[in-house]
């Protein structure tokens, strides 16, 4: 029986809490709860100051920012987007009333293939959604190539990729618009929240209105607006986990190097390459669980569950596969081969701050030795003999 504390996928990070009292006090004081407070206001100024980009936009949460900026840059008809994804950025098209569609990945990267974009195009097409899978950019060259010979916009799902730098430049400036999302489960996270990052103010502000119900001013509506507005309390917290953040974002790097040295020569795990010239977050630390392993993923995953590892098979199922998006005609596994392959090897490892270097090699050492079936007569004594080497290390 397993004795030792679970280890989950991720952890939120929190500041101390007595350095938040401060703030709390603050709002308390002024009474000032939302609609675009001193906080939410330094907050968007302190973010652009540390992403390296002009214009954001607070939110509320990034599936409503995702929502809000397919209504901005006024998308309708199809779109090109990743089967590989969570689920909220093919949600975010059905709740514009846009059609999906889904074309596969790259081997590599796991992100939107361009060449598979390329030949999805119809004259119903109007933007592409790519996703900067677990923060590793997309071929965001290639993209906006097809996007300009086409008219398209481009839209990124950039949930993942809070603080990835190429080149020392910000990922999050391609394309028309970005999109961040500050959940519990993300590198930086307020609670709840998400923003837009805009290419000029004009953007922003148009965006900004949309968050506010389209108001302008006090008595004039310009636009069917949502409430996508981020309360000063997620603001409050956001400036103070800032202050965290960098050093968070190396932890995590010092976790991700950890794993690395661990598994790399482990046969049938298979490792992501850095990619090269990026500044990474190290969000997630995903490994494919190839034929050659030992184990099928699903039995290594319930090993690792059993052992109280709680890893995470992101992402699987894939959006095509959930009952909304599963009769569309791109939805056909036949059609993305390279994405139901990967969604069925993932399992993404714990990683976040606090996991300690022990924990990391406890999840190690459990991949490196598990426990073997029993298959055949002849390999009872092999497996055995590795089941007590597995519990014996
Ligand atoms: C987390 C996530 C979202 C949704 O973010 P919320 O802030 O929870 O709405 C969208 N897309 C991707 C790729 C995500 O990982």
């Amino acid at each position: 029986m397993n004795t030792k504390a679970p280890i989950y996928v991720t952890q939120p990070d929190l500041p101390p809490l007595e350095e938040f009292m401060p703030y709390l006090q603050q709002i308390w004081d002024s009474k000032i709860l939302t609609n675009g407070g001193p906080f939410h206001k330094q907050l968007e100024a302190e973010l652009a100051d540390f992403l390296g980009v002009k214009h954001i936009s607070l939110f509320t949460n990034a599936t409503i920012a995702l929502v809000t900026a397919l209504q901005s840059l006024r998308i309708s008809g199809e779109v090109i987007t990743t089967p590989y994804s969570f689920v909220a950025t093919a949600h975010s098209l059905l709740w514009n009333g846009i059609k999906p569609v889904f074309v596969d990945i790259d081997p590599q990267t796991f992100n939107l293939d361009p060449a598979c974009i390329e030949a999805a195009i119809t004259p119903q097409t109007t933007a592409i959604m790519p996703v900067h899978c677990y923060g590793r950019p997309c071929d965001v060259e290639a993209i906006q190539r097809i996007a300009d010979d086409y008219n398209l916009k481009v839209i990124y799902d950039a949930a993942h990729a809070f603080g990835v730098k190429q080149q020392g430049q910000s990922v999050l400036q391609h394309g028309d618009l970005s999109i961040l999302s500050f959940h519990a489960t993300k590198v930086f996270n307020t609670f709840e929240g998400g923003a837009i990052i805009s290419p000029d103010a004009r953007t922003k502000q148009h965006i900004d209105h949309l968050k506010n119900f389209g108001f302008v001013n006090e008595t004039t509506v310009v636009a069917t607006g949502i409430n996508g507005k981020m309360s000063e309390l997620n603001a409050a917290l956001g400036l103070l986990q800032l202050q965290h953040v960098g050093k968070a974002i190396a932890r995590r790097k010092e976790i991700d190097a950890l794993y690395r040295s661990l598994l790399s020569d482990v046969k049938g795990i298979r490792l992501m390459e850095p990619p090269p010239d990026t500044d990474v977050n190290c969000s997630y630390f995903p490994i494919l669980v190839e034929p050659d392993y030992p184990l099928a993923r699903d039995v290594l995953y319930q090993q690792m569950k059993d052992a109280g590892i709680n890893g995470r098979r992101y992402f699987y199922p894939l959006i095509s596969d959930f009952p909304m998006y599963r009769g569309l005609p791109s939805a056909s596994a036949s059609l993305l081969p390279v994405a139901k392959a990967t969604s069925s090897r993932i399992i993404c490892l714990p990683i976040y701050p606090a996991l300690s270097d022990e924990d990391v090699a406890r999840v190690a050492a459990l991949i490196r030795t598990p426990s073997l079936p029993v298959a055949a007569p002849a390999a009872v004594m092999a497996s055995t003999q590795a089941q007590h080497a597995g519990t014996a290390a």
